[in-house]
């Protein structure tokens, strides 16, 4: 065997398993008969590179998966590319100096799909370099028509099942990116404003109205004031006048309107809020749509058509200024939503768009089948749940997206939703294969694409087979995730696993924290607290950087990215590769009986599987990587080995090789252990022990073997005499006179020999000890305060005294001293007696252990 390096080589020993291992070995097998597990494993966007909270959250996937399998799971750790989107859509515009409109749909389509590709091979190399077991067998990427054929399949089956429609509804709209976008894509952001009242002219008199938005003046539909506001009572049913634009409305009593805001007169407009839509609906006002798609005026707001929202604002205020119609401002601070992509303020429109039907108290209802880790965070869906209004809105207007498979009919305008068997297909590109109701064959298709949600909330289907196995295998297993998508990507895989197939896409749900840099903020380059990943496989290795995910925090809390942490875990690789290098020459498995010391190490590894795998079991995976730390650093380096190193370096024998297999177990065990933290550093170490992969390993089986309570004695004796001879300023390795010791537990001396270099006796019962006074230690500190200047006699008289003689005094409760026929009554504390322990007239130092008495001769 060649010698070990002295320092561990992470580099040279990551960068070799990296080049030689065998992916295939964590395929999933269709065919298996052991219990699946299944990770539905979330897609990343794949534009710019894999990042430090992607590291972080793949580690943990990482980790459950490479646990599962060691315990005999058949797992599938599959790898998604969630490709479509406007990031990569505006990324192609900003690259290629165009705008979507400027080139060919099919052209832009493109475009988008190599900068996709490119940013998959990136991520391909970071998730490689950093050992990750992923399944490539199972790898889909969105964009491509082997799995769009599944987003189109899943809309014409909830189309067909009514759970899909059509329909002119308000939707919220980015003015910007030219788009719908859902609920869920909606930031809010807290703006000051300006608050204008103006006055509006009624039958009798004149109101106020305080509004923040003088630009949908031409978009009010009515205004409304609290039924019970006892100063409006009398235009309540009556109408007014829009001012500027010279129509009438209703005055409505709503008892959504706060009284106490502006005037307590409000204006409903066609949309500033979602406020304004309720009250449309349930009052059935008209609809006056002041904005366009792409955040203009529209005719109806006459002198101001064609301008932007800003310069409407801006030019209204004005004008309604100088008419004095406004007659009062004030600043406002206001809640504004934006568009979660550019964080333009968006606008609601109502839209022909296409929806899902959300059916919240289903999805509460699975969600309640689904074990949550941690369990509060089913809460955070609970809430969002029962905060929708709307239905999800899944058409947008843009192209690097799924096709909606529909069109719609020349003459009689009908849509026409494909049928299964056509798919996949751009309706752009084909027509239909059959004619529509009215007989014709004339279609338009339909532009809009689906939401990419819509694409990533069938990933659990989609990975267990759906919708062409027959064996469809869900629910899966796990969905790991980040809190921030659990409003979008958790909420709409439930909803459509539950539409599609009635089933809870999985059994549970981990969800991860967010990796924060090391100033606790969120990472970001402008802060310049950004880490990539790539430095720390440069300095540390990718096992420490894997040793920080898992040490850093539970499941569920944010993490800080911490080099400490990073260099514990590089400390800690090299003092378990000094245990090895020192072990490997003297090591081998053996048949035979074992001592004190052995059994205690052995009950100690037993503790540690139960311990990591309890911990495992429940994605605790700190506590697992903590104790597996404790055990290598404390129990095996700082006491096994110390104990047995005589017998390992003795001469052959039963004793030897007793010492030999137990050091070999404890690291053959110890590389299973950390194989789904460390999986480079566990490689090496299993494959020298035995010439194998320790990741077709099983995981370690805990015998629920008791302490061995002599070897624990004699461990805790050994640590006893290590510190006695700290103490004393002797060297470790130096020999004691003679060491005895006394335990019921009858314990083996050969390894305290050892540790101590000094020979050791071992009794059952207690030591005959006795107790003998040797000498008189005046304190002066009690006598020279009460007798002053008779101080220094009185010292010289205890000094001539029987040490014995005043051990008695003491314990009778005062100490006489003659003086030249003076007798002086001292205190008992005036003189402390330095007692000598005895055993069989030897002179002797006791050490107390829990189970021992240790006698050291002086
Ligand atoms: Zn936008
Ligand atoms: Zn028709």
């Amino acid at each position: 065997m060649s010698e070990l390096s002295k320092e561990y080589n992470f580099k040279q020993v990551e960068e070799k398993w990296e080049r030689s291992w065998d992916s295939s070995i964590y395929y999933f097998d269709w065919e298996s008969k052991k219990p699946q597990y299944i990770i539905d494993t979330p897609p990343p966007y794949p534009t710019g590179n894999f990042h430090i909270g992607n590291a972080l959250n793949w580690c943990y996937i990482d980790f459950a998966a490479r646990y599962k399998r060691m315990r005999g799971y058949n797992v599938m750790f599959p790898q998604g590319w969630d490709c479509h989107g406007l990031p990569t859509e505006v990324k192609v515009e900003q690259l290629n100096h165009i705008t979507k409109n400027q080139v060919p749909r099919e052209e832009f389509r493109r475009l988008c799909e190599k900068l996709t590709e490119e940013a998959i091979d990136r991520f391909h190399k970071s998730m490689g370099r950093l050992g990750l077991s992923i399944d490539w067998s199972n790898e889909y990427a969105t964009m491509k028509p082997e799995y769009y054929v599944k987003t189109q399949t899943s809309f014409v089956r909830m189309y067909q099942k009514g759970q899909i429609y059509r329909e002119d509804h308000p939707v919220n709209w980015c003015p910007r990116c030219g788009t719908a976008i859902a609920l869920a894509e909606v930031e809010y952001d807290s703006r000051t404003s300006t608050l204008n009242y103006m006055h509006f002219c009624a039958e009798d008199g004149e109101i106020e109205i305080a509004t923040s938005r003088p630009e949908l003046l031409p978009a009010c539909v009515a205004v409304a004031v609290h039924p019970e506001d006892q100063r409006y009572q009398k235009y309540i049913g009556k109408t007014v006048n829009v001012p500027l634009f010279n129509y009438s409305v209703p005055v409505l009593a709503d008892r959504a309107v706060d009284s106490s805001f502006g005037s307590g007169f409000v204006m409903i407009c066609t949309f500033g809020d979602k406020q304004d839509v309720r009250w449309w609906m349930e009052h059935h006002l008209p609809l006056r749509q002041a904005i366009d798609r792409g955040g203009r005026m529209m005719p109806i707001a006459g002198p101001y058509s064609g301008l932007t929202v800003e310069e409407t604002k801006e030019k209204i205020t004005q004008d309604l200024t100088e008419q004095g119609i406004i007659f009062k401002q004030e600043p406002l601070e206001q809640n504004v939503g934006l568009c979660w992509r550019c964080k333009t303020p968006i606008e609601i429109l109502s839209e022909q768009q296409w929806f899902v039907r959300i059916d919240a108290p289903e999805i509460k209802k699975m969600a309640e089948e689904i074990e949550w880790i941690p369990p509060h965070m089913r809460v955070r869906l609970e809430n969002w749940a029962d905060s929708m209004e709307w239905d999800w809105c899944i058409s947008r207007q843009r192209i690097f997206a799924t096709p909606i498979p529909a069109w719609y009919c020349r003459h009689c305008h009908e849509a026409l939703v494909a049928e299964e068997s056509w798919l996949p297909l751009d309706p752009n590109l084909t027509q239909p294969k059959k004619k529509c109701k009215c007989g014709s064959s004339e279609f338009i298709p339909e532009q809009d694409v689906l939401d990419t949600w819509m694409d990533s909330s069938i990933s659990a289907l989609a990975v267990a087979g759906w919708p062409d196995r027959t064996d469809l295998r869900m629910p899966t297993q796990l969905r790991p995730q980040g809190h921030d998508i659990i409003r979008t990507w958790a909420f709409y895989t439930i909803l459509r696993t539950g539409a599609l197939e009635g089933i809870r896409p999985w059994d549970a749900i981990l969800i991860n924290g967010m990796a924060l840099g090391e100033d606790g903020h969120k990472m970001s380059k402008s802060l310049n607290n950004f880490i990539r990943p790539e430095e720390v496989f440069e300095s540390n290795g990718a096992d420490a950087l894997r040793q920080w995910a898992a040490i850093g925090g539970s499941p569920g809390n944010d993490i800080p990215f911490q080099w400490k942490e990073i260099t514990a875990a590089s400390r800690f690789q090299q003092k378990l590769w000094s245990i090895f290098r020192f072990s490997l020459p003297l090591i081998a498995p053996a048949d035979a009986a074992k001592g004190q010391v052995d059994h205690w190490l052995s009950a100690e590894l037993d503790q540690l599987i139960t311990k990591t795998t309890e911990a495992m079991d429940r994605f605790q995976f700190d506590e697992a990587l903590k104790a597996i730390r404790a055990f290598a650093w404390d129990v095996l380096a700082d006491n096994y080995i110390e104990l047995v190193k005589a017998r390992l370096y003795g001469q052959d024998g039963l004793e030897k090789r007793a010492a030999q297999d137990t050091l070999f177990t404890a690291l053959e065990t110890l590389a299973r252990l950390m194989a789904p933290f460390t999986p480079f550093l566990s490689e090496e170490i299993y494959h020298t022990l035995t010439g194998l992969s320790v990741h077709v390993q099983s995981w370690p089986a805990a015998r629920g073997q008791p302490m061995d309570r002599a070897g624990l004695a004699i461990k805790e004796v050994a640590s006893t005499l290590r510190r006695y001879k700290a103490e004393k300023g002797v060297a470790l390795n130096s020999p004691l006179p003679g060491i005895v010791v006394y335990s019921d537990l009858d314990l083996e001396t050969a390894d305290l020999a050892g540790v101590a270099n000094s020979p050791v006796e071992s009794r059952t019962g207690k030591p005959s000890l006795e107790m003998k006074p040797i000498a008189v230690k005046p304190q002066m500190k009690v006598i020279g305060p009460r007798f002053r200047d008779r101080s220094q006699r009185i010292i010289m008289a205890l000094m001539g005294m029987d040490p014995a003689d005043i051990a008695r005094q003491k314990e009778a409760g005062s100490i006489a001293v003659d003086l030249d026929g003076e007798i002086l009554e001292l205190p008992p504390e005036a003189a402390e007696v330095e007692i000598q322990t005895l055993s069989a007239g030897e002179a002797v130092d006791i050490l107390k252990t829990k189970e021992a008495t240790v006698l050291v001769r002086r």
